[in-house]
């Protein structure tokens, strides 16, 4: 008698990839954590957002942005592309349903660099997502960071501040806190998170 034809079926792990979203208040370092994960995680692709916004220097579009203008943003809403939009500092951003689809069918993992209230919408969508929200160490060094960046004027850097009051509400939507001090032990942490979300047994069929 064939002993294997007897054995019950091994738990098999989801071929489809995870959705991650980091949210932070602006100056936290969202985008360094993002950089570096996409460089050192296998398997991770980003999900690149549709925009109003203008370009910044040094900025590709379809890289970090598809930068499009107000209408093609507004009939996209209609069309229903997006998975999420929101109205973030007077601009649209939008999350692409089709291409994040693409991605997590194809096995790959996606992140997601979206504000509050797009990670508390995507949450309906990707109940199992992994949704970490990063934390500054304090109010001071919150603004010193805004301030060191150099990319925006202290009135901004004000309107930013208050913002990230506001945002602070939203942390009840999120299932991880990170506080992004030390950066190295930032990105250990969020690392060990995506590793042990991996092998959670709802993973498994
Ligand atoms: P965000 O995308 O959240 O707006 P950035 O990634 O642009 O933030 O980071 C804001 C500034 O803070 C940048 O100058 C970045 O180099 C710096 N920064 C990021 N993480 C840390 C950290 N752990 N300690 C000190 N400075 C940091
Ligand atoms: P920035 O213009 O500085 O790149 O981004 C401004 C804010 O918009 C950040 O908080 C960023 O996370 C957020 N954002 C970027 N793309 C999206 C998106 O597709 N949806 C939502 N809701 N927010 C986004």
């Amino acid at each position: 008698m064939n002993l294997l034809k007897k054995c019950i079926k091994l738990p098999k792990i989801s071929n489809k990839g995870s959705v991650i979203v980091l949210s932070a208040p602006s100056g936290t370092g969202k985008t360094t954590v993002c950089k570096y994960l996409l460089k050192n995680m296998p398997n991770l692709a980003f999900s690149v957002s549709y925009t109003t916004r203008a370009k910044r220097p040094g900025e590709i579009n379809g890289i970090d942005y598809f930068f499009v203008d107000t209408k093609t943003f507004l009939k996209m809403i209609k069309q229903k592309k997006f998975v999420e939009w929101a109205c973030v500092y007077n601009n649209y951003y939008g999350t692409p349903k089709k291409e994040l689809e693409k991605i997590i069918n194809s096995g790959e993992d996606v992140l997601l660099d979206i504000d509050v209230q797009g990670g508390k919408n995507i949450r309906k969508f990707f109940p199992q997502g992994i949704y970490i929200f990063l934390l500054p160490p304090s109010w001071s060094a919150l603004k010193k960071r805004l301030i060191n960046r150099g990319k925006d004027s202290i009135s901004q850097i004000n309107i930013r501040l208050k913002n990230a009051e506001k945002e602070l509400h939203y942390i009840k939507y999120y299932d991880y806190l990170v506080v992004n001090d030390n950066l190295n032990q930032t990105f250990k942490i969020i690392e060990s998170i995506i590793v042990a979300e991996k092998h959670k047994r709802s993973r498994f069929t």
